[in-house]
C-alpha cells in the first residue's frame, strides 16, 4: 500500500498537477467564462452528464483552477469531493437549498455567524423551512429537537464569536440515526486543527476570506464531503451560481500552501495573547479553547488539534471600555472578519452580531461587554505590547 504522506505535504503537494500543455510549475489561472467542445456530441455528452469535463464556468466543476482547488481542500478535509463558492455565505446557501425543501425542518447551533442566523432565521421560513435554534453545546438538546421533518443539523464549533463547542462526532452519530444530514462550518478551526468528516459529519465547510485564503485579500467559501450530496449541489449551483472568481481560486490554493504554517503560529501567539488578558486587571474574562480556564476544555481538546487564532474576552467597566479599548489599539486593526496575518480586533454586540436581536444575544452569551479578537501571525511581544498599551489607556 502507498503511504499516505502527512497533513504539511498535503497543504503543498495535494491536487497539483503540472500544466500539461507549457509545463508551467504552478495551477494556472483560468480566466474563461466558456469551455470549447471538439463536436456537437461532446458538448451533448457533457450536457447530459455522461462524460466528464468543462461546459462553462457557473456550472461544476467550474474551472481547471477551481477543481485543483476543490480536490486540495476535499483531501485535507478528508472528503471524497470538493466545491467553491463565491463566498462562504454562499456555499451555506447551496447547502441549504440542496438539502431542504418545504416543509423541511433544521436544527441549528444558536451561537453562529451573524449572517448565517439571518439566513437562517428570516430567509428559510419564508421558504416553509422550520428552524430551530438550539444550545448545541449539550448533545441532549440536539436529541430532544429532532422531529420526523428533520433533515439538517448545522453546527458551527468553534462558534463565532463565544469560541463554544459541541461535540461533532456525538451529534453526527444522532443525526445519521434521524435520518439527518450533519454539516459542520469549519471555519475557526480550519482542517489543520479539526476534520468533522473524520467525526462522522457529512460535509464540513469553511468562509475561505478567513484562514483558507488567510491574507484577508479575498471572498470565497468551500465544501468538502460526500460525493452525493456535492452531485445533488451541483445541480443546484448550475442554477443558482454563487461562483467563485478564478483569481481568488488561485489565491485559495497558494494560501492552503502555508495554511499549516500559519495555523501554527495564529494558535501559538493566540495562547500567548490570551494567558496576558488572563492575567491583566482590566480584564474581567477571556475565553479560548487552549486555556485550562476554558469551560469545556475536555471535549476541545478531545477534537481538535490546536485551537486556531480567535478569543474573547470582557473588560471590566463593559462596554464603554471595551470601546476604548478598541478606540485606542495601533497595532491590531479595527475591523471584522477573521483570519488574516494581522491581528483584528471588534466588537460583535454592534458589529457581526449586530442582526441577532439584543435578548437573543444576550441569552447565548454574545454580551455587550464581549471583545473579539483575531490573533495574526505577527511577534506576539507586539501584539501583546499593543493591547498592553490600549488596556492601561481605558
Ligand atoms: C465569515 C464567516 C462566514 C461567512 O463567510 P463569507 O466568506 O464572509 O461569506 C461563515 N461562517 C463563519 C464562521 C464565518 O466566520
Amino acid at each position: 500500500m502507498e503511504r499516505e504522506v502527512k497533513f504539511a505535504t498535503k497543504c503543498v503537494h495535494a491536487a497539483e498537477k503540472p500544466d500539461p500543455v507549457f509545463g508551467a510549475h504552478t495551477t494556472p489561472i483560468f480566466q474563461t467564462s466558456t469551455f470549447i467542445f471538439e463536436n456537437v456530441r461532446q458538448g451533448a455528452a457533457r450536457f447530459a452528464g455522461e462524460e466528464s469535463g468543462y461546459i462553462y464556468a457557473r456550472i461544476p466543476p467550474n474551472t481547471p483552477t477551481h477543481a485543483v482547488l476543490a480536490e486540495k481542500f476535499a483531501v485535507l478535509e478528508g472528503g471524497e469531493a470538493g466545491q467553491t463558492f463565491a463566498s462562504g455565505m454562499a456555499a451555506i446557501t447551496a447547502i441549504a437549498l440542496t438539502a431542504l425543501k418545504q416543509g423541511d425542518h433544521l436544527i441549528s447551533t444558536d451561537v453562529i455567524y451573524g449572517c448565517t442566523y439571518s439566513l437562517f432565521s428570516q430567509v428559510l421560513p419564508g421558504l416553509g423551512i422550520e428552524v430551530s435554534f438550539v444550545d448545541t453545546s449539550k448533545t441532549e438538546n440536539v436529541k430532544r429537537a429532532f422531529k420526523p421533518e428533520t433533515k439538517m443539523v448545522f453546527l458551527e464549533s468553534p462558534a463565532n464569536p463565544t469560541l463554544t463547542v459541541c461535540d461533532i462526532s456525538a451529534i453526527a452519530r444522532i443525526s445519521k440515526e434521524n435520518g439527518s444530514l450533519c454539516v459542520v462550518d469549519n471555519t475557526f478551526a480550519t482542517p489543520y486543527f479539526q476534520r468533522p468528516l473524520e467525526l462522522g459529519a457529512d460535509l464540513s465547510l469553511s468562509s475561505c476570506t478567513k484562514y483558507i485564503g488567510g491574507h484577508a485579500d479575498l471572498l470565497g467559501g468551500i465544501v468538502a464531503g460526500n460525493k452525493d450530496f456535492m452531485d445533488r449541489m451541483s445541480v443546484v449551483i448550475g442554477y443558482t451560481g454563487g461562483i467563485m472568481g478564478p483569481h481568488e481560486a488561485w489565491l485559495c490554493i497558494r494560501g492552503l500552501k502555508t495554511l499549516h504554517i500559519r495555523m501554527e503560529r495564529h494558535a501559538e501567539n493566540a495562547m500567548k495573547v490570551a494567558e496576558f488578558l488572563e492575567s491583566r486587571p482590566e480584564v474581567e474574562w477571556v475565553r479560548y479553547p487552549g486555556l485550562p480556564t476554558y469551560p469545556q476544555y475536555e471535549l476541545a481538546r478531545r477534537q481538535m488539534s490546536g485551537f486556531s487564532g480567535m478569543l474573547c474576552f470582557g473588560i471590566k467597566g463593559g462596554v464603554e471600555a471595551g470601546k476604548r479599548l478598541m478606540d485606542n489599539v495601533k497595532l491590531c486593526s479595527l475591523a471584522v472578519s477573521l483570519g488574516a496575518t494581522d491581528t483584528l480586533i471588534q466588537h460583535p454586540a454592534s458589529m457581526t452580531h449586530a442582526c441577532v436581536p439584543h435578548a437573543v444575544r444576550n441569552s447565548i452569551g454574545i454580551t455587550d461587554g464581549l471583545v473579539r479578537l483575531s490573533v495574526g501571525i505577527e511577534d506576539p511581544e507586539d501584539i501583546i505590547a499593543d493591547l498592553k498599551q490600549a488596556l492601561e489607556a481605558i
